[in-house]
């Protein structure tokens, strides 16, 4: 372990001490003894003037760790296993202030500001004497000046004037370190904090010489809860990288040791700040505001509030990342309470405001935790956390990294946008802040403002050193950098990954990562098929199902639809009309529709069959027998989708109502390949409660099943649904696993989907970039489209039509592809 000071040792060794007697449960019984123990008799006073001020310092000192503070002592001879017992018997953490000073350890630092050293040389000059506006330098006998600290107002003239440099200059380290003035002395020389000037950056903590100054810890707060055997989640700001020597697995394994329930990075909320800060961004720019500052560093959020407000129209208002994750937190665990990890201070002020965080610890505070728990991290098994958030999503632990994540989510439109950084709040820095807000203009558009220079990762109540801490976090974010290119390789090479290889590319992937492997995808697939895009003209036959999947904007349950089904001239009709287009393959989609008898498929099926001798029919009807499928395939239905949305079976349980089962699509989907049908499956990405562990189950049934089609699109709400609120799945994830699985199945048909489309003007033809080889134009009738609506705004008009094919060519021209009318078929060549 590395330590700044010799201040951090001791906080960390006393709350390691506590935490080991509350382990033991001994802390009421054994905390009276403690001071004596950490200062024996014999033993030499540390910078204090006996052992018996060295015992009371470390009694006092226990308050604050202990979540209380001097205003709760009753008197000296009150033993501290009483205040261990209010500790650990209060319901809730109860002090109104964020930080302390513990009296018994300020050591009064001197009043004076300057003194006449002597190295005065009692010169003829006399600068010092002359300068001085109040008078107040005096002459010595032996011609030596000196300060009469009576007069003095420590302007500081005299120090500048003087040729020998005589005259030095004694700081009050606490006050000094204050940027806003917020730390003063009262009458008895004993320093205050001013909670209405403060803002948390806890500069002064760390700069008192003698240890004086602490947060108020919700340690045992937090441990007390695990102990009853409440629900805790731990969620992990993303410095968490730059803090420990081991795997990160294994520290997010040393907080499932120490009891919690789960552990979520914050990072994954730090892709919520990102995507919101930069449509923020665009917006107010756009409304002719000069410029836009970020709002996730509390500390920043705390300075515009008491001291610059002109500044707050400027601030985004978008939340931290703290915020989202918090709610990810309680989405996922509402029974729980969420505990926000980092290295900051001012947290545990934003916390108050959030009804989503119930508790901060610090990192500091957490490496305490461990030692008295005696967790040793590099025997910890490790723990993976679930979720998928882009690398500089963690990059936000650094100054700089909010700006890397809006600008690298912004892409092309970022190019015009000038970021500065304003990384560390001291007082030249709130000087040019306040420039801005008065004036309205800054030197960039976009500003990143960081309390602790360097960002998060210097934050005042990190375990780890600032050199070490911030060395760390860099080296971490390259070997994920390099890890992914490695993974991209072998799964390109070896068309499969480990499970935790998977993980990593799932759960590391940038953009610039997205980059590499949609480039690699899209090689492979111009390898297999050049540059040929298949088309496949898509009937929807019937919005009717007899189904209530959550997701499906069809679902029987939405009374709000107005329902339709092709008869078989029309769908006829449907092919006449795609046939005429160039269409070689028809789709026939649908919902379960009960009045879509297997006798009428099986006519319609065999009716298209007899006109249109050459081209490929493809059925997604859904869930049938056996025999049922095998009537459609021998009346000449050559392919069949059916996604299997997810093959974790608790996943499935949480998209479809009782009655639905994962097992009999699964079944489905096996009877399928052995009739011998082209068979297709897929998922949504970023379904709600879809995890990566679940992902990397599809990718396995996938690679088993060995499809020859494999369908994959972003989840989108539709409002009728009980899903209505959820987020849609990201065009980024989509695109990653169109690689992925384009990667691992080269000659596999994968279309572009319409969901891709309807999620971003440009999706179709990402998803092509991407390794996508189909796309599914729309041949139903016009007048029935909108009533397909499986999820909001779908597309169906434009190079999403069959009448578009057109338009379709041109957009597929401009990006070096052509369409193929040819039936496209699967062949393992
Ligand atoms: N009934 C057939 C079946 O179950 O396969 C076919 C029709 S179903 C509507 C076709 C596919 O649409 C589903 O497999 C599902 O993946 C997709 N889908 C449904 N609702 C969606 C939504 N809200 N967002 C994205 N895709 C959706």
């Amino acid at each position: 372990m590395a330590f700044t000071n010799n201040i951090m040792i001791v906080r960390h060794k006393l709350l390691a001490d506590l935490v080991r007697l509350w382990k033991n449960d001994q802390l009421v019984e054994k905390i009276d003894r403690l001071p004596i123990e950490l200062s024996p008799r014999k033993s030499k006073p540390l910078g204090r003037c006996c052992i018996h001020k060295e015992r009371a310092v470390w009694r006092y000192k226990t308050f604050p760790l202990m979540g209380l503070d001097m205003t709760d002592e009753h008197d000296e001879v009150t033993p501290l296993s009483d205040y261990a017992r209010m500790a650990l018997s209060r319901p809730e953490p109860d002090k109104e202030n964020i930080m302390c000073v513990i009296d018994e350890a300020c050591s009064s630092c001197v009043q004076i500001n300057y003194e006449i050293t002597n190295l005065c040389r009692g010169c003829v000059a006399r600068s010092c004497y002359m300068n001085c506006p109040k008078g107040a330098i005096r002459f010595k006998k032996n011609g030596q000046a000196m300060i009469d600290h009576d007069t003095c107002v420590s302007c500081g003239i005299c120090h500048k004037s003087c040729p020998y440099h005589a005259i030095v200059y004694i700081p009050v380290p606490c006050e000094e370190a204050c940027p806003v003035k917020a730390i003063s002395k009262d009458e008895h020389g004993i320093e205050h904090i001013d909670e209405s000037k403060c803002i948390y950056c806890g500069k002064c903590m760390n700069a008192c010489p003698f240890g004086a100054i602490f947060e108020i810890s919700q340690t045992f707060d937090v441990l007390q809860r695990i102990r009853k055997g409440e629900k805790m989640v731990a969620i992990i700001a993303p410095s968490i990288l730059g803090q420990f020597k081991t795997s990160i697995g294994q520290v997010y394994g040393a907080f499932k040791e120490i009891g919690f329930t789960d552990v979520i990075e914050v990072a994954e909320g730090a892709m919520s700040t990102t995507s919101n800060e930069a449509h923020e961004l665009l917006e107010k720019l756009e409304e002719g505001q000069k410029f836009m500052t970020t709002s996730c560093c509390p500390s920043y959020i705390e300075l515009v509030e008491k001291h610059i407000p002109d500044m707050k129209p400027y601030v985004s208002t978008t939340g931290s990342p703290m915020y989202y994750a918090a709610r990810i937190a309680k989405e996922k665990h509402p029974d729980a309470k969420v505990v926000f990890v980092g290295p900051c201070v001012a947290k545990r002020k934003e916390a108050r405001r959030d009804e989503a965080v119930d508790y901060i610890l610090t990192f500091e505070e957490v490496g305490s935790i461990l030692d008295g728990l005696d967790i040793q991290l590099e025997q910890v098994q490790e723990f993976s956390v679930l979720h998928t958030s882009v690398r500089e999503a963690h990059g936000f632990a650094q100054a700089g990294g909010v700006m890397g994540a809006v600008k690298a989510y912004l892409k092309e439109e970022a190019e015009k946008i000038n970021a500065i950084q304003v990384s560390d709040i001291n007082k030249k820095n709130i000087a040019l802040l306040r420039a801005c807000a008065k004036t309205g203009k800054a030197a960039g558009q976009f500003i990143e403002v960081m309390a602790c220079e360097g960002g998060c990762i210097t934050g005042p109540s990190t375990h780890n050193d600032i050199v070490s801490g911030r060395r760390q976090l860099a080296q971490e974010l390259l070997k994920r950098k390099r890890a992914m290119k490695q993974w991209i390789d072998k799964l390109r090479q070896e068309r499969t990954l480990r499970q935790e290889e998977f993980r990593q590319l799932l759960t590391g992937c940038d953009a610039e990562t997205l980059r590499t492997i949609n480039e690699q995808a899209r090689e492979v697939s111009l390898l297999h098929f050049g540059n040929k895009v298949y088309i496949r003209g898509l009937i929807e036959v019937s919005n009717c199902c007899r189904n209530n999947c959550y997701y499906c904007g069809i679902r029987k349950g939405n009374p709000n639809i107005e329902r339709y089904r092709l008869t078989q001239e029309s769908i006829l009709d449907c092919c006449k009309q795609g046939y005429e287009l160039g269409f070689r393959t028809f789709v026939l989609q649908g919902g379960e529709d009960p009045a879509l008898t297997d006798d009428r498929i099986e006519k319609t099926v065999a009716a298209i069959r007899q006109n249109y001798p050459d081209c490929a029919i493809t059925l997604s009807l859904g869930e049938k027998s056996r025999e049922t499928y095998e009537r459609f395939f021998r009346a000449g239905a050559n392919r069949y989708l059916l996604r299997h949305e997810t093959y974790n079976e608790l996943h499935y349980g949480q998209l479809h109502p009782a009655g639905m089962s994962g097992k009999q699509r699964l079944q489905c989907l096996r009877d399928l390949k052995d009739i011998g049908y082209q068979t297709g499956t897929g998922i949504m990405v970023g379904s709600p409660g879809q995890t990566v562990e679940h992902i990397i189950e599809d990718i396995r049934f996938i690679e088993k099943l060995r499809p020859e089609m494999i369908g994959i699109g972003p989840f989108l709400p539709h409002h009728d649904t009980p899903f209505a609120e959820y987020p849609s799945g990201t065009v980024e994830q989509t695109l990653l696993l169109l690689s992925i699985f384009r990667l691992m199945h080269p000659s596999a048909l994968i279309p572009a989907t319409t969901a891709l489309a309807t999620l971003a003007p440009d999706g179709r033809e990402r998803g092509i970039l991407a390794g996508a080889n189909v796309v599914m134009p729309n041949l139903s009738p016009r007048e029935e489209r909108k009533k397909y609506e499986l999820y909001n705004d779908k597309a169906s008009l434009g190079a999403e039509s069959a009448e578009g094919l057109a338009m379709l060519q041109k957009q597929l021209n401009a990006i070096g592809y052509r369409i193929s009318t040819e039936r496209g078929d699967f062949s393992s060549g």
